[in-house]
């Protein structure tokens, strides 16, 4: 029989997109049992196997059967930067030859990975590069634990226990469905079993997507990137803001349900005679008076091409003084691997994130 007439070889699964109820529903339609989920998802997530054929608790046929129909798809890291201060930043690049950064903050006791949702961001807020590079795909859920699977094998804390923060490249909340799967994969408790409240998810405040959110079983920690307290100051730094204004933002947040002392971050980038003043502060301090809310400051991290200045350090400690004479909790983030541009909103895929290879190819089209 020619390939003709039997068609393209169905699309390989990819075992790492799947929740383990869907995993279950894949390994009955190869006729295998559905508890072997729960041996895959110990064997990718907490031994870092890859290969099914190493699998060996699971049957000679349903290896191979896994390694004919089945794919498991890993990030390769192609750039590590080490920080003088421990941080590491990832360059990783994908199935497809695109690549995204991911960051692993060390800290004691529990270390911290910060991963990216999509390749590129749709935001454009005026002050991070990775809005420069536009969207150029979302990540699948398998590539957004891939990040936990690759970083955690490379430094060797496989059993480590860690936070995780979406603050990498891309917006979750602008790939919902694949953020949510990803987040669910890795609360799982036969593989990670990372509990909700070590997941920090920050978003700029995609209204509809928050107004699901706030309707999921699964809650991770809400970070909202506020960084300007006018709507028309936020319309010029956060473009999303035309379209989901901050009175209504702030309105969503003051109805986001939140358990008992949990409460909701605000990040504001301080910007250097932008949104830095004492006036800014006091209505700062108005703004999220209906809301839970707790203030992290980051000062803005300098990058080429950004028209922005960080403010001097009396500046920085004078905006959040005020806001502590007010009652309001606010910390200052330390700003970690600032030498490797790992930093917040420093990390850009140069080159139009496509592989030397792709180039190539699209050259000889
Ligand atoms: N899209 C999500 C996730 C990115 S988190 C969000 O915007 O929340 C990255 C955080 O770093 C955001 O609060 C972002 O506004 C902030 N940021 C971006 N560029 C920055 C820069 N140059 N300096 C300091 N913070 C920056």
């Amino acid at each position: 029989m020619t390939e003709d007439v039997a068609g393209p070889a169905p699309a390989a699964v990819e075992i790492t997109d799947l929740e383990r109820p869907a995993l279950q529903r894949y390994l009955a339609s190869l006729g295998a049992e559905p508890y072997h989920a729960r041996q895959l998802f110990a064997w990718l997530y907490r031994r870092g196997t890859t290969d099914p054929a190493g699998m060996t608790d699971l049957s000679r046929a349903l290896r191979e059967r896994l390694v004919t129909a089945a794919s498991i798809t890993t990030p390769v890291i192609a750039r590590r930067d080490v920080s003088s201060d421990g941080t590491t930043k990832y360059l990783l690049t994908l199935g497809d030859g695109r690549q995204v950064e991911s960051v692993f903050i060390p800290d004691t006791p529990r270390q911290t990975f910060c991963l990216s949702t999509q390749v590129g961001c749709a935001m454009k807020c005026a002050f991070c590069l990775t809005g420069r590079m536009g969207l150029v795909r979302n990540l699948r859920p398998g590539e957004i634990v891939g990040q936990v699977r690759v970083l955690a094998r490379d430094l060797g804390l496989l059993d480590a226990p860690f936070n995780i923060v979406l603050m990498g490249m891309g917006e979750p909340l602008h790939n919902y469905d694949h953020t949510m799967a990803a987040l669910r994969i890795m609360a799982d408790a036969h593989g990670f079993a990372l509990p909700a409240r070590r997941v920090t998810l920050s978003t700029v405040g995609v209204l509809p997507a928050l107004e699901r959110l706030a309707a999921e079983p699964y809650m991770p920690n809400l970070a909202v990137s506020l960084h300007a307290t006018t709507e028309d100051l936020r319309d010029r730094l956060v473009p999303v803001n035309r379209r989901y204004g901050l009175a209504d933002l702030v309105q969503a947040c003051a109805r986001f349900p939140l358990k008992r002392r949990e409460r909701i971050t605000f990040e504001y980038v301080l910007l250097a005679g932008v949104n830095d003043s004492d006036a800014h502060a006091r209505r700062l301090v108005a703004l999220l008076a209906p809301v839970r809310a707790k203030v992290n400051l980051i000062p803005f991290n300098e990058a080429a091409g950004l028209p922005f200045a960080r403010p001097s350090e009396p500046r920085i400690d004078a905006f959040a003084a005020i806001l502590a004479a007010r009652g309001v909790t606010v910390s200052v983030r330390k700003s970690r691997g600032r030498d490797i541009r790992a930093a917040c909103g420093q990390l850009i895929v140069e080159g139009g994130a496509r592989s030397p290879a792709q180039r190539m190819a699209s050259l000889m089209t």
